[in-house]
């Protein structure tokens, strides 16, 4: 029998499919025991649409895999953040053309009073250039932002940093 880590560990996003829910972080911790299965997952941000298809889809994997007693936990603390997205994770994202997020903005210590809109530099998948513009704030899913390269004119996606 597979281990239930190992079957969790291949189940995918639903809103980035080339990702693993371990590759994003999501997955925090799978432990057996006596045959059952406790599975804890924290989501991407409160109120994720796609937290219920995780669930659904990491409960099938491991129904699949034989395991009959299965909880899944949500741990809402410490919060998710888009630094917890492995190496492994931003490879596969830049290999699909989205570019993966930079480091994840500081949630506690002073906070930096800056005026108008922050600047973040963000590369080009396609030809690397950092000459690139935000065109919506929200691409097919919240948790990322539609952009576009002025080198080579080609739209991308970029995973947003939380
Ligand atoms: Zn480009």
């Amino acid at each position: 029998m597979v281990t239930a880590v190992a079957v969790a560990s291949t189940v995918t996003d639903p809103e980035l499919p080339m990702l693993t829910l371990a590759d994003l972080g999501v997955l925090r911790e799978v432990s057996e025991e006596d045959g059952r299965v406790t599975v804890s997952i924290t989501p991407t941000y409160t109120g994720c649409p796609a937290m219920d298809t995780m669930r659904d889809d990491l409960e099938h994997a491991l129904r699949d895999a034989g395991y009959t007693e299965i909880e899944i936990r949500t741990v809402l603390e410490p919060a998710w953040t888009s630094d917890w997205i492995s190496e492994d994770g931003r490879r596969k994202l830049a290999e699909a053309g989205i570019a993966p997020p930079g480091s994840a903005p500081r949630r506690s210590g002073p906070i930096p009073l800056t005026l108008g809109p922050s600047v973040r530099r963000v590369a080009c998948p396609h030809c690397g250039s950092l000459d690139t513009e935000e065109q919506s704030r929200f691409s097919a899913t919240a948790c990322k932002a539609l952009r576009r390269c002025r080198s080579c004119w080609e739209p991308f996606e970029h995973v947003k940093e939380i």
